[in-house]
């Protein structure tokens, strides 16, 4: 009754303003099977209109698309929030945009933010700036997402920026998260050594995906389905449910 999921749970589409434009839904959804993904989740900045689209383009496709979204705290820190529903991150992301400045966009120096239909078709522009930091404190987000039943994770957490340990050092003791992320070409056992503070936590690695080329670093999930409370079972390693980072990384050309 196991699945064996290999899963990118940090995708980012054209909604996000570094991402390129190939990264519309089917563009997502094709490549992911070519690479035998089975379990995927669209993270953009700050944003989820573009998550119900990659869902409805996954159909059939023997895909399965988490919604969630990439939110930066107070702390300019990135943390991958994931769902089970549309209606969820929805109302995850009504909360987010109460916590963002009210500014626009700058298209010219950040890059366009477009919201598209499942065939990646333009249906409009998202004119509010997406690329800042939320007034919601690393608690304030880890307690908010799991009332809205989702899980969080912090994002590259070995990068020089936007990274927990990083910008902060360490994880705060009581933070309710079952796991970190590593970057897509970072090595967990190097990772283990350069911060001791991790210690205790589980790693996944994913591609964080700006362009078609960079989906793919993969985790394999040991999962009944492929939902949150049997993915945060996974990554705490109970009831039979585990990850296991891959040893290579899916092509990147
Ligand atoms: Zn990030
Ligand atoms: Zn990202």
């Amino acid at each position: 009754m196991f699945q064996y999921l290999w899963a990118d749970l940090h995708i980012h589409t054209v909604l996000s303003p570094c991402a390129e434009v190939e990264m519309i839904p089917p563009l997502i959804i094709r490549r992911a099977r070519d690479l035998g993904l089975g379990l995927i989740a669209v993270t953009d900045h700050n944003s989820a209109e573009n998550v119900a689209a990659v869902i409805e383009a996954a159909e059939g496709s023997g895909v399965a698309v988490l919604p969630g979204m990439e939110i930066q705290s107070r702390e300019e820190v990135h943390l991958l929030t994931l769902f089970d529903t549309v209606e969820q991150v929805l109302a995850w992301q009504a909360e987010v945009y109460a916590h963002l400045p009210d500014l626009k966009n700058d298209a010219d120096y950040f890059g366009a933010q477009f919201v598209v239909d499942a065939t990646g078709e333009y249906v409009r522009t998202n004119e509010r700036l997406l690329s800042v930091s939320t007034d919601l404190s690393l608690e304030e987000v880890v307690t908010r997402v799991r009332a809205l039943g989702g899980l969080v994770i912090p994002a590259h957490v070995d990068r020089p920026s936007f990274s927990l340990i990083v910008n902060l050092g360490f994880v705060p003791p009581d933070l309710d998260i079952p796991a970190v992320e590593i970057f897509r070409f970072s090595r967990e056992e190097e990772v283990r050594q350069r911060f001791p503070q991790l210690r205790g936590y589980t790693f996944i690695r994913s591609g964080d995906a700006h362009r078609l080329s960079e989906i793919g670093a993969r985790t394999m999930f040991k999962v009944a389905a492929p939902t949150v409370r049997e993915l945060d079972l996974a990554l705490r390693g109970e009831q039979g449910r585990r990850v296991e980072i891959a040893k290579t990384i899916a092509s990147f050309k």
